[in-house]
Formats: C-alpha cells, structure tokens, sequence
C-alpha cells in the first residue's frame, strides 16, 4: 500500500545494538482502525523493532513515517504527541496509586482533565476504579497489565504499540486482555501488537511475521493459516 494512506509506515528498518545488526530491512504498515500483529519467538527482534518504530533506538537504514510525517529522527517524545504511545511489559509505577498512574498517562502529552480522563478509563477497567487510590504494586499480575492498557490510553493515542501483553500471565487473563483489546477495536484505536502467543490472531486484522530480525511473512490472518510452513511453525500443525 502507499505510505500516505498508512498511520505508521517503516521502510526497510535497520537497527541494533553496537556492532550488533538485529534488525534488516523491516517494513511494516498499520493503517488506520487495524489491529496489526508481529508475531515472532524470543530473539527475533520484535522488542528491538517496536523501541526503533517509537525513537528508543535509532534506525540506522531506512523511514519511518507517522500520519505521513517522516519521524525517523524525531524524538520519542515528539512521536506521542503525534499519536503513538508505547506500552512496554514494565508499563506501570508501582509505588503510584493507580489513579496517580492513569493521571501520569494523561500528562505525558499535557491532557487538560486528566481526572476526567480517569474517570472515563473505569469504565473501561471497572477493576481498577475499586482500586483507585491503592498503589500499583498491590494488583495482581493481570489486573497491573490492566492498568498498564490504560495508562497508554490515558494519553487518548491513535496508535498504541504494544510488546507482548500477554507476558507473565495466566491463560484466564490473556483471554481477558484479548477481551479488552477487541473492545478497544471496536472504539477504532489502531493496535500493533508484538506477541509470542498465537491467541492474539484472534484480534488481528494483519499478521507480519519477524525471523531473525527480518520479515518472513506479512498478510492477513487466513493467509497465515493458509500457509503450510507457517501453520507448522506457529501452530504445531501438519
Ligand atoms: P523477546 O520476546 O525475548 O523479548 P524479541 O523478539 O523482543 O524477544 P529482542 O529483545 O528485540 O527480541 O532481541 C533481539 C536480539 O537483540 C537478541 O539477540 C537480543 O539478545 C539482542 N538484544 C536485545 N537487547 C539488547 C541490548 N540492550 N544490547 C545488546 N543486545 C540486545
């Protein structure tokens, strides 16, 4: 697809660390109100490519552009107030209440009622609404996942990147996450997602797969299941 109908277009994206190259040549594209999945298995460099898409790392070949405009070399902090927040598994303040973090959320890109805003994401996350002044650290490992989703909506982003949201917990709470996030969907937040669990291809509309820091495959999700080697890979089937 052209770059300009995209939100978030990279290019031919290389990066590392030191000496080390990681990532080659990766392109990759969300367009508005998708849900884009990267799927990869540890190492592959899905942390790596989600820390150079939001200005964590610096991409050494290659474009990033964002509604259009080129950030390659923008600040991560110019790139949130251009709509894409970044959700990392260390998402939350723990020593915060939870309505201190949700309000911290708010302010990174200066919005003028951040307890109105608060007040807003209860309803999405009831949870968290019974334990608004109680410290982060005093959730359980689902509901502080919880709380790290909304404090990355708090800042009301058109893209929210995410690495792998389901890490660490259990099976009745990644159903819950996935619950969330199809909510979300529906609001038409743009989602990119890097996961290891194939249960998030429930919420996608597009699947890249990333091998050795490069793309493998990118196409829809029946295309992926359609695809004999892939099908084995990810899913254990003949
Ligand atoms: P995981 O699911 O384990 O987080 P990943 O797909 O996110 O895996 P990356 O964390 O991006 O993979 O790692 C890609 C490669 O980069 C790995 O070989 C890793 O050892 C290396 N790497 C990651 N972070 C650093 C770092 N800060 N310094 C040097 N090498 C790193």
């Amino acid at each position: 697809m052209p770059p300009e109908t995209a939100l978030l277009n990279a290019a031919g994206v290389d990066a590392g660390y030191g000496t080390m190259q990681v990532l080659w040549g990766v392109d990759l594209d969300v367009k508005p109100g998708e849900t884009v999945l990267l799927l990869g298995a540890n190492g592959a460099g899905k942390t790596t490519f989600l820390k150079t898409l939001v200005g964590l790392i610096e991409t050494r070949q290659g474009h990033i552009t964002l509604g259009g405009t080129d950030v390659t070399r923008m600040r991560s902090s110019d790139r949130m107030r251009l709509g894409m927040t970044y959700m990392s598994e260390l998402a939350v303040f723990p020593d915060l209440s939870i309505e201190e973090n949700l309000k911290v959320g708010a302010q990174a890109l200066g919005h003028a009622n951040p307890g109105a805003r608060a007040e807003e994401l209860y309803g999405i996350f009831p949870v968290l609404r019974d334990k608004r002044r109680n410290p982060a650290s005093s959730l359980s490992g689902g509901q502080r996942k919880m709380l790290g989703i909304a404090k990355a909506l708090a800042a009301e982003p058109k893209l929210l990147v995410m690495d792998e949201p389901s890490a660490g917990l259990s099976p009745l709470f990644v159903k819950e996450v996935i619950r969330v996030l199809t909510d979300l969907r529906g609001h038409g937040l743009s989602l990119l997602i890097a996961e290891q669990n194939i249960g998030f291809l429930e919420v996608a509309t597009r699947v890249f797969v990333l091998e050795g820091g490069r793309i493998r495959f990118s196409g829809t999700v029946a295309e992926m299941t359609d695809n004999e080697a892939l099908r084995r890979a990810y899913f254990g089937l003949k």
